[in-house]
């Protein structure tokens, strides 16, 4: 999927005029050095913006207050050259609202023995101007990512490049936008949430729609339409017919063809980019909308079963933070569904009723036709396939009646041993970290979903900054867990964020 806004992010360099103009021209000269040189190592996934060199009170409010209103700027990247009294920051740093990056660099790597001066040392004393800069933004209680280490180094870089897609989750978090054409599904508790706290926290706008209303704009695809999205598929996957009669069986897929082009136009129309749905309230629509969530999902929408609104939103933000990410392994929504509790084979397998995204697929990708065990639609078609190995985050946004706690674990996804033939949907299979009795116990102590938003291409550390940056508790569970520290943070949480 693509963004839909070409983000920036700017650079802002600290001084001060303590050192006369020739200092300052350098200054910027090594500033216009370091922003040409990221640009070009094409590690980060955003542009860097150089902005003149910030020394008076007046200048640094301008500053950041055009980044506010500037749509394409998604963050502001600070360094302090010199010494920059960051009294003079603390107007601009109060009316500022976009993510902030602390650089914590210098100009040259290595101490010039045979040359260094007292004029060398005052030009580049980032050391010092550094701290006095965060010391401010931590009295402020502003939040935002410190990055240490020269500008040249891969390690450096990869860290700009993570928490440019951070910065991106938080500024587009405030336009997901969800679709609810279902309520919560009847008595169940945790996709439950406080949409009103929500807006607050997040920014989202969730919405319901008759659905009826999403099923009219099904009804009004033209077979045409229909048609060319059915040989697309046919093109795309392979049939498996399992028996079934070939006409028949392709009359069931294009069923999902026109949801997905109704769905899509209804989305596109209105504005959302994440939509709901619930089994058990389909008004006029001939069956679940499987395959036709699995290839929105995949665009790049994001999607919750059962009216869960918060995983939608969850895995819309998640798709957006790993947009355009070269080598991605892909972002979906999943539900623990059953165990292998065989010892050293111990694993979740992942799967729901229809809708994974196949951005997640190893291998190839089938389409099937089978009866769903709930509701009283017709047999849905969907895509079917298993997922691939490596780490990923399944995370989970409960909401706890008195605030929001982000659970984040780190997970080990693996191929399952054999093939299951019977097993008529996408699945994906891990073992949680730090290993699976710890890893479960952790979960269920924190409250977490049995629907999850996960993904093999944004990091943990990527999650607990957003959630930073929502204001919400977040909590990991890795390979740095264990039950007694584990419960302390929980602890912690209920003291901090607990009302
Ligand atoms: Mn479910």
């Amino acid at each position: 999927m693509k963004l839909s806004k070409d983000y920036k992010f700017w650079f802002c360099t600290g001084s001060q005029d303590l050192y006369g103009d020739e200092c300052l021209k350098n200054v910027a000269e090594h500033s216009r050095i370091i922003v040409d040189e990221l640009n070009k190592s094409g590690v980060l996934p955003f542009e860097v913006v150089l902005k003149p060199t910030l020394i008076t009170n007046e200048l640094i409010r301008k500053t950041f207050n055009e980044a506010n209103i500037d749509e394409g700027c998604a963050g502001v990247i600070v360094w302090c050259h010199t010494f920059s009294p960051a009294k003079s920051w603390i107007l601009g740093l109060q009316e500022y609202r976009k993510p902030l990056l602390h650089l914590h660099t210098q100009f040259n790597e290595e101490i010039p023995y045979d040359t260094i001066d007292m004029d060398f040392m005052n030009e580049n004393q980032s050391a010092h101007g550094d701290r006095e800069w965060g010391h401010m933004v931590t009295r402020m209680g502003i939040e935002r990512k410190v990055v240490v280490g020269h500008w040249t180094s891969q390690a450096v870089r990869e860290k700009i490049a993570s928490w440019m897609r951070t910065a991106i989750g938080i500024v587009e978090s405030s336009h997901v936008r969800v679709m609810r054409v279902a309520d919560n599904m009847r008595n169940v508790a945790v996709t439950e949430g406080d949409k009103v706290e929500a807006q607050l926290k997040f920014g989202w706008e969730v919405d319901a729609y008759p659905v009826n209303e999403i099923a009219e704009a099904v009804g009004a695809v033209s077979e045409s339409d229909t048609n060319a999205l059915v040989d697309e598929y046919y093109d795309k996957y392979e049939i498996l017919l399992e028996g079934r009669d070939a006409d028949e069986f392709k009359r069931h897929v294009a069923v999902q063809a026109q949801i997905e082009i109704g769905f899509e136009r209804f989305l596109e129309e209105k504005n959302y980019q994440a939509i709901v749905t619930h089994f058990g309230d389909l008004g006029a629509l001939k069956q679940l909308p499987g395959l036709a969530i699995q290839r929105l999902m995949e665009k790049g929408y994001g999607f919750g079963a059962e009216g869960d609104w918060k995983v939608a939103a969850m895995v819309r933000i998640m798709k957006l933070m790993s947009a355009g990410m070269k080598d991605a392994k892909g972002t979906s929504m999943l539900e623990d569904y059953t165990y292998n509790l065989v010892p050293g084979k111990e694993g979740i397998l992942q799967a729901h009723m229809l809708e994974i995204c196949p951005t997640i697929a190893e291998g190839p990708i089938s389409i099937k036709c089978q009866p769903l065990s709930m509701g009283d639609r017709e047999d849905p078609a969907r895509l079917v396939f298993t997922s691939k190995e490596g780490p990923g985050i399944a995370t989970s946004l409960i909401d706890l009646g008195d605030r929001f706690r982000l659970i984040i674990n780190s997970v080990d996804c693996k191929k399952v041993e054999k093939p299951m033939p019977k097993l008529p949907v996408a699945t994906a299979f891990w073992t949680p970290q730090p290993d699976f009795a710890t890893g479960c116990e952790a979960w269920i102590l924190a409250g977490g979903a049995h629907h999850t938003a996960f993904s093999y291409d944004v990091t943990a550390e990527q999650m607990g900054d957003w959630a930073a940056a929502m204001g919400i508790e977040a909590v990991y569970i890795d390979n740095n867990t264990n039950i007694r520290d584990f419960k302390k943070d929980l602890m912690l949480g209920n003291v901090v964020f607990g009302k």
